[in-house]
């Protein structure tokens, strides 16, 4: 190994030349990802569901950094919008070579009052969202045999949560939809990974009464919520070259809470 590939360098963890597709980047985790991905010199795909003033806007300002952007419309819970989009992707910025599953929604109620439409839609865009996309760009990946898929899971997909059975099980499906596709994409040169934040200050978590956060920043061993960029930094890590050798892996982004 030369010393070039021995040490951390800005050149290991840029990303340029690379298209990267954000779901969920109007706001939050995903326009802060999406922030970080263009700031390493990644031409970048913004979806949104119905906020596309603001994936616009965001998409205008990443550009003036020198790299190429869209913003997206679509229902990632919805094959046929999915297809669309990427079709769409592929003609205008090439193919995508780095996906990040981040679209999410919340539904919370205890089971005894958490309807069956609450159920579905928090696994439509949590879960059902990640397996579509992923299906949509994985051919294409495949037959560069390079690539690189995240998930955004969360704490409450390893733990449970009272409250967010519907969440946690969508954000578990996603560790087993992230190990499985690891296993069966590796050798086809496509890595496939996971984050699992904690709290994150984001319009998500905006409903959380101070006394519940309170209680989590107490419960943290870092004493603080998360800002969209602590998570960001780390899945731009994850699709960097420095991550060459990381497949299959949860990666705790929770401030020591989950331990
Ligand atoms: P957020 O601020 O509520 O933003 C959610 C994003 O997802 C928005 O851009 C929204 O776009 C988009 N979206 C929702 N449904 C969609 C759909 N069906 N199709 C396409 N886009 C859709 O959420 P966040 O807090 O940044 O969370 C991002 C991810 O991190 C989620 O998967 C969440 O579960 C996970 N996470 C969050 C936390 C936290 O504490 N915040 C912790 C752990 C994990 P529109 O505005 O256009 O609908």
């Amino acid at each position: 190994m030369d010393a070039k590939q021995n040490m951390l360098s800005q050149e290991m963890l840029s990303l340029a030349g690379e298209v990267a597709l954000v779901t969920g980047a109007s706001r939050g985790i995903g326009a802060a990802t999406a922030e970080a991905l263009a700031r390493a010199g990644a031409n970048v795909v913004l979806n949104y569901r119905s906020s596309g003033e603001e994936a616009e806007a965001l998409a205008a300002r990443l550009a003036e950094g020198g790299v190429r952007t869209m913003a997206a419309g679509a229902d990632i819970g919805d094959s046929a919008q999915v297809s669309a989009m990427i079709e769409k992707v592929d003609s205008e910025l090439g193919q995508v070579s780095v996906l990040v599953n981040n679209a999410g929604i919340t539904r919370d109620a205890l089971l005894v009052r958490l309807s069956e439409e609450d159920f579905d839609s928090v696994i439509a865009t949590s879960l059902r969202g990640a397996f579509l996309c992923s299906k949509a760009v994985v051919r294409g990946m495949i037959r560069a045999r390079k690539g690189v898929i995240i998930n955004v899971s969360s704490v409450v997909g390893r733990r449970g949560n009272a409250g967010q059975a519907n969440y946690a099980a969508a954000k578990a499906g996603l560790i087993g939809l992230t190990r499985s596709l690891a296993r069966e994409l590796g050798p086809r040169g496509v890595r496939v990974n996971a984050v699992a934040p904690g709290y994150v200050e984001t319009d998500m978590t905006a409903r959380l009464t101070d006394i519940m956060k309170e209680q989590i920043v107490k419960n943290t061993p870092l004493g603080r919520l998360a800002a969209p960029a602590d998570v960001a930094r780390v899945i731009a890590f994850l699709a960097s070259p420095a991550a060459a050798y990381i497949t299959g892996a949860v990666i705790p982004v929770d401030g020591g809470l989950g331990i």
